[in-house]
């Protein structure tokens, strides 16, 4: 017979609750996850302490069994109608089945008609911190039989030893989640999404050591916008965090995803550039100044133009500097294009 047809004339009732039971499982976040030794530790034990060949502990998912770990076979996922395991999610804490040929509800799975041909099967669910049972940890025999009264009760303790492990895992991915986002808030501002000044300087610095150490250039590129009082004044002050907001947004998907684009503080905006000398870094200015010269930015009914004013600095490894001259440099260069009416890029030392 086809594995195929046998799953068919299988029928496992699946109780009401199983979307709750399916809910419990996916929160963990464990289905196919890669293998891990700790898993694979217990089910050894669990077949050392049993005394059977075979040991796995298994997620029933919606229309599948996924296997974490296995000790004594190999194994990948089964269809869910095809594996012992389905039945020990059913309610019961302890699942036995001394030969699964002589029961009506195991005796087609593949398991049992083909190689190892299992006979005796004992699951423990896995019970999840909320009560539903999202897997098993099972022993399984060629020969039939029952565990000992012992080996159960261990096999019992180590089913929990497996949830435990579950939990800690789920928790440890839950906090690393958490300080990422929590890392991403500190390190961004909410209005530009760009690297907040806090984080640009921490940066600067990491790049500045880094570009020492492999003697590698570094420049920083000084944004100020221009006249943005005026526009503040003009359109109010939601219209100037609109435009903020969009030249942000510009800055973003201009960079390299090495480059480091911040807001400096105010209307003023810096984006440092690893590796990149003072050439590459003032033809970068220039593309930015001219997208944003062509960007036009709502201000209620009229679209509103916005230039900014741009300072490049750099130094190379042949001159070693620290990241404050690198600003320093830059800032110059601003309060020169600044001075020589606006809209444009200045490079380096004048
Ligand atoms: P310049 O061309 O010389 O740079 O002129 P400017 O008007 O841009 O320069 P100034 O330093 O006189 O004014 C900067 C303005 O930017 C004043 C301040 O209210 C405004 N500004 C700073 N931060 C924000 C912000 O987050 N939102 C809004 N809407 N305005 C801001
Ligand atoms: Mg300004
Ligand atoms: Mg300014």
């Amino acid at each position: 017979m086809l594995a195929a047809e046998k799953i068919h004339t299988l029928s496992i009732a699946r109780p009401q609750a199983d979307q709750f039971r399916l809910a419990a499982l996916h929160r963990y976040h464990i289905l196919d996850t890669p293998a891990c030794e700790d898993f694979s530790f217990l089910t050894e034990l669990a077949t050392q302490i049993c005394g059977v060949p075979y040991a796995v502990i298994s997620l029933v998912d919606a229309e599948r069994v996924w296997i974490k770990a296995c000790a004594g076979m190999r194994m990948g996922e089964l269809p869910r109608g095809d594996s012992v395991c389905s039945l020990a999610v059913l309610g019961e804490a302890i699942t036995e089945i001394p030969d699964l040929s002589q029961d009506f509800r195991t005796a087609r799975m593949t398991l049992a008609v083909e190689a190892p041909f299992v006979r005796m099967y004992t699951g423990v669910a896995l019970t999840s911190a909320d009560g539903f049972a999202i897997g098993t940890l099972c022993v399984m025999d060629t020969k039939p039989g029952r565990l000992g009264e012992v080996q159960r009760a261990m096999l019992v303790k180590l089913a929990r030893q497996v949830m435990a492990l579950i939990e800690l895992r789920a928790n440890a991915q839950t906090l690393t989640a958490t300080v990422r986002e929590l890392e991403e808030l500190a390190t961004t501002d909410e209005l530009t999404g760009l690297h907040n000044r806090r984080s640009l300087l921490h940066r600067l610095k990491f790049e500045t050591a880094r570009a020492k150490r492999f003697r590698s250039p570094l420049s920083a590129v000084m944004i100020d916008l221009d006249h943005f009082k005026q526009i503040n004044d003009d359109h109010g002050h939601a219209v100037g965090d609109q435009v903020l907001a969009n030249v942000g947004r510009l800055l973003r998907e201009s960079v390299r995803v090495i480059d480091i684009p911040g807001r400096y503080g105010g209307e003023e905006l810096c984006v440092i550039l690893p590796n990149t000398p003072l050439e590459g870094a003032c033809k970068f200015a220039e593309t930015l100044r001219a997208k944003l010269e062509a960007q036009l930015h709502y201000a209620g009914p009229r679209l509103l133009p916005v230039t900014a004013s741009f300072g490049v600095g750099s130094f190379d490894h042949m001159e070693i500097a620290d990241a404050e001259s690198l600003l320093r440099q830059a800032d110059t260069a601003l309060y020169r294009a600044k001075h020589a009416g606006r809209n444009r890029v200045e490079c380096g030392a004048p």
